[in-house]
């Protein structure tokens, strides 16, 4: 799993950082979060890719994190691209798609399916699950946690081999975590030949926020902790005032969160020098990092 940071200011965009988009690759498929203007040459920077199997989630309906979308559409549909995207977004975002629809006549080559959400479970797949909180910034302003479902153990062939399985068919589907009968009848359950399960990565991402309860909770023990800090410590009247944040705030959320890392952008065009946000935010909670544009951070798996 890799995150990329397409872009990393707030509100307006700078020679050296674009306005909101933090792409993850997970194996084939692409999740977006947040598509501010212009995303979509990020996108082509960084070779994302158009044509993957994708879903994006919009935080709020702030211009600086969704007016990508309309870009991004029309070159999809340049391409001829052919798979489905879902959006996930917040009230408006269905409205918002539609009238780009109904208004720029580009002709979409692939469905296009908008859903409107609110805090709770968002989308659930196989492999992982979407879940959403209420943010505190504007109505309806929400914060994403993607949580992958554990992993089945590790397969012991060992103990395969003395239960008298053969190898080949019947090895896969216990790696997957199925039950199979042998040619003599016995049946063999999972847990008798894998270790115990493996835990899946959890990377969270404020959008837009002020000081979050609700965030400290959906982040909870995450692997990453993508957190908005607009503003810097000098400043933090002015970001409560406009629900936005300090290194300070993102920092203690992490803390009380006990997330391993914590990532902040959405930096104000007013710092060009990030390392003042930096050094307040790694008093409180020292593994942190600024992100800039183009920045990638590999999530490796947990082995055992
Ligand atoms: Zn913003
Ligand atoms: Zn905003």
């Amino acid at each position: 799993m890799q995150i990329i940071f397409l872009g990393t200011g707030g509100s307006i965009p700078t020679p050296q950082r674009g306005l909101s988009a933090i792409a993850v690759k997970r194996k084939t498929e692409l999740l977006l979060f947040d598509c501010g203007e212009g995303t979509q040459r990020q996108m082509i920077q960084a070779r994302v890719g158009f044509h993957r199997k994708a879903k994006i989630f919009v935080t709020h309906m702030h211009g600086d994190h969704v007016l990508g979308l309309p870009g991004l559409l029309q070159t999809m549909s340049l391409l001829d691209r052919r798979k489905k995207l879902e959006i996930y977004g917040p009230q408006g975002i269905k409205a918002f798609v539609e009238a780009i629809n109904l208004t720029v006549r580009f002709s979409l080559t692939f469905p296009v399916e908008v859903s409107e959400v609110e805090s709770g479970l968002v989308c659930e797949e196989k492999e992982y699950t979407v879940y959403a909180a209420k943010s505190d910034h504007i109505n309806n302003s929400l914060s994403y946690a993607l949580e992958e479902k554990p992993r089945p153990g590790r397969f012991n062939t060992q103990k395969a081999k003395k239960l008298g399985v053969p190898a080949g068919p019947l090895w896969s589907k216990l790696q997957g975590g199925s039950s199979v009968t042998l040619p003599n009848g016995t049946k063999v359950e999972p847990e008798r030949v894998l270790g115990p399960p493996r835990p899946g990565r959890k990377i969270v991402y404020s959008g837009d926020t002020g000081q979050s309860e609700n965030l400290v909770k959906l982040a909870e023990n995450a692997d990453l902790l993508i957190h908005e800090a607009t503003f810097d410590d000098e400043l933090k009247e002015r970001a409560a005032e406009d629900g936005h944040s300090t290194p300070g705030v993102a920092a203690e959320t992490a803390k009380k969160a006990g997330v391993k890392k914590l990532v902040l952008t959405h930096i104000s065009a007013r710092y060009k020098d990030a390392n003042l946000l930096l050094e307040q935010a790694r008093k409180v909670f020292v593994n942190t990092d600024v992100a800039q544009d183009f920045m990638r951070l590999e999530l490796p798996l947990q082995e055992d």
